[in-house]
């Protein structure tokens, strides 16, 4: 995980990125948040310090800072690199009793355009995530996961529990669709998504039935399309799971897509007014 750009924030303090280690938080316990930056703008912030609080009081600790704190430490980052749109983290790493904020910019992992229309490769790799509602760092599943994804050429592994259930990608919200029916994992076996929640919200307005329940190994085949959701990706399609081929064009797949992207535009609009007032 390597810090792009010039500076990062550790505490209330914007450094040079020559001076940062990895190993401040790495050792620690971290609650984190991967927020993107569009048109300068932290998409979702308030949605993202959310789910962090949320994390927070299921992991035992406190916040340290207030929500506007936080946000302002992240938007002082986002001028002082001068970037337009990116990919920044977020975190609060406690060691024994003390607990200390670090921010900065990640690699942009956004597909290519033509990734959204033809679809991803996906494989799965067993793995249970303890604590799955809780955001925390797990370098050594992110270590084994970023192996695993390089070795089988795929752009991301779906996690399967010892039981045989797909519960979510390693960074992603998985989907499935079958006859009309948009199916989910239950919320408390993954991390609830922000995405994942818009999704929600999309297919209750548009009238699109979407179910929580265990998805198994064998429920795959069924599946006339599936698609992952999260913060970086959006709303993408998959082509394969291992070797299920899955149409990319399915008319729900393509509804909840376009209509992510206008909720995606309608927030920054937002923000955009709110700031010229
Ligand atoms: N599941 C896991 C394990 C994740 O790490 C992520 C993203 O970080 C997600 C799901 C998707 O969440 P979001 O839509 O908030 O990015």
């Amino acid at each position: 995980m390597a810090c792009t750009k010039d500076y990062f924030t550790s505490g209330e303090q914007i450094l040079s990125t020559e001076l940062f280690a990895i190993d401040d938080f790495d050792k620690g316990n971290s609650l984190y948040e991967v927020v993107k930056i569009l048109e300068g703008k932290p998409l979702f912030m308030d949605a993202h310090l959310s789910r962090l609080k949320r994390s927070a009081y299921l992991f035992q600790k406190e916040i340290p800072f207030s929500d506007k704190k936080t946000a302002e430490l992240v938007e002082k980052l986002i001028a002082r690199n001068g970037v337009n749109n990116g990919r920044l983290k977020f975190l609060f790493s406690y060691f024994g009793e003390s607990v200390k904020f670090f921010s900065f910019f990640l690699k942009d992992i956004t597909p290519p355009r033509e990734s959204y229309k033809k679809g991803v490769k996906t494989a799965f790799y067993r793995a249970k995530r303890e604590n799955p509602n809780i955001k925390k760092i797990n370098s050594e599943l992110r270590r084994k996961v970023r192996d695993f994804v390089s070795e089988k050429k795929v752009f991301e592994a779906l996690l399967v529990s010892p039981n045989n259930i797909i519960t979510e990608g390693s960074k992603s919200n998985f989907f499935g669709i079958k006859d009309n029916i948009v199916y989910t994992s239950p919320t408390k076996n993954i991390l609830p998504g922000i995405t994942r929640n818009y999704i929600f919200d999309i297919c209750s307005r548009n009238n699109i039935p979407i179910v929580q329940k265990d998805i198994l190994l064998s429920d795959i085949q069924s599946f006339q399309s599936a698609f992952i959701s999260g913060t970086s990706i959006g709303v993408l399609p998959l082509s394969t799971i291992e070797s299920n081929k899955f149409s990319t064009e399915n008319k729900i797949l393509r509804k909840i897509a376009g209509a992510y992207q206008n909720e995606i535009q309608k927030y920054l609009k937002h923000r955009i007014a709110e700031q010229q007032q």
